[in-house]
């Protein structure tokens, strides 16, 4: 009797020992495997061969750029900006969201209330970081980095870079920042209604805030050859009206609105792909205008039958170069 009851045990303990084994032994198989497990990410910090700076320095970095595309009236400029974006990103390994902010309102174009839009949304899909891109500046040189700012905002459009505009101080086109800092500085204005300074207005946020921009070093290419600009004047007018008061106080820093005091409704959120890419929000922007703060987001003069009133458009354009 004994010594069966001693051979089930040594039965059990040989049973118990072969499974622990064969555990071992799947997880040390699975561990220096060289299958493909291509649905994953890659999570160790094996450095394949012809991998560059960019893709290293990006699949570690757990961040997520959200690119934040004011729009409209620019379709042939957005089917080409969206695959080169996800080309262009995709060498860098930048993980990434696009999001088009279509203006579908009758008010003038709000380039700063779109971005203001794409910023919560951008937020809440968990974007750490947003890039401000306008839709017909394509980056052409690989060098040019989307990744996470190490530290404050990065102006990719550089003055010496832009095709069009080289003044110091100017921060549009493309302008990198994390979500930390667009939030201190309360986002961008939501005065400026038609054409131009609402960047300026942002850069004084972002000098105000103490924030230093830094941008590209060492770049081979110039102001020709870096972005290319798809950008016909005569067929893309820019719309430069002033009127009412618009030029007085879109000259100075706005304290009083921002991301606090952004109004809007989202008429829809459609999800797109362009030649076979990954998905692009495309947001149907409602935006919001109080008349009597900023009555220029319309210029339109009015008709002559109707009452005197106040507060005169006093429309004006001024010219502009190429
Ligand atoms: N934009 C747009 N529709 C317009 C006006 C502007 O989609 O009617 C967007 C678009 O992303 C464009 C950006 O705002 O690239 C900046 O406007 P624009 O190209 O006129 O300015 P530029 O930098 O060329 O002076
Ligand atoms: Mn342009």
């Amino acid at each position: 009797m004994a010594w069966r009851i001693l051979t089930v045990k040594f039965f059990v303990l040989c049973l118990f020992g072969t499974l622990i084994i064969s555990y071992f032994l799947a997880i040390s198989s699975m561990v220096v495997s060289d299958g493909c497990n291509c649905n994953d990410p890659p999570t160790h910090s094996k450095i394949s061969e012809g991998e560059n700076f960019f893709e290293k320095q990006a699949r570690n970095s757990g961040h997520k750029l959200g690119i934040l595309v004011p729009y409209r009236d620019r379709f042939e400029e957005l089917m080409v900006f969206i695959p080169h974006m996800q080309n262009f990103l995709k060498k860098q390994n930048i993980v990434n969201h696009i999001y088009v902010m279509n203006q579908v309102d009758s008010y003038r174009f709000n380039r700063a209330s779109l971005i203001n839009v794409g910023f919560e949304l951008s937020m809440i899909d968990g974007c750490d970081y947003i890039a401000m891109h306008d839709v017909d500046l394509l980056p052409l040189n690989s060098n040019l980095s989307y990744a996470f700012p190490a530290d404050g905002p990065v102006h990719l459009a550089a003055p010496h870079l832009h095709p069009r505009y080289h003044y110091p101080t100017f921060v549009g086109g493309i302008l990198i920042l994390k979500r930390k800092h667009f939030k201190q500085v309360n986002g961008m204005s939501n005065k400026y209604w038609g054409w131009g300074l609402e960047d300026d207005e942002f850069y004084v946020r972002l000098k105000e805030a103490g924030l230093n921009i830094t941008r590209p070093q060492n770049i081979s290419t110039g102001t020709h050859d870096t972005f290319r600009h798809m950008h016909d004047r005569l067929r893309r007018r820019r719309d430069m009206a002033k009127c009412y008061n618009q030029r007085e106080v879109t000259r100075k820093r706005d304290r009083q609105t921002g991301l606090s005091t952004l109004q809007y409704s989202l008429e829809s959120h459609r999800k797109i792909s362009v030649d076979g890419g990954d998905q692009v929000s495309l947001l149907e922007v409602r935006l919001y205008c109080d008349r009597t703060v900023t009555p220029w987001c319309e210029c339109t003069p009015i008709p002559k039958t109707s009452e005197k009133s106040t507060l005169s458009p006093r429309l004006s354009v001024i010219s502009h170069g190429s």
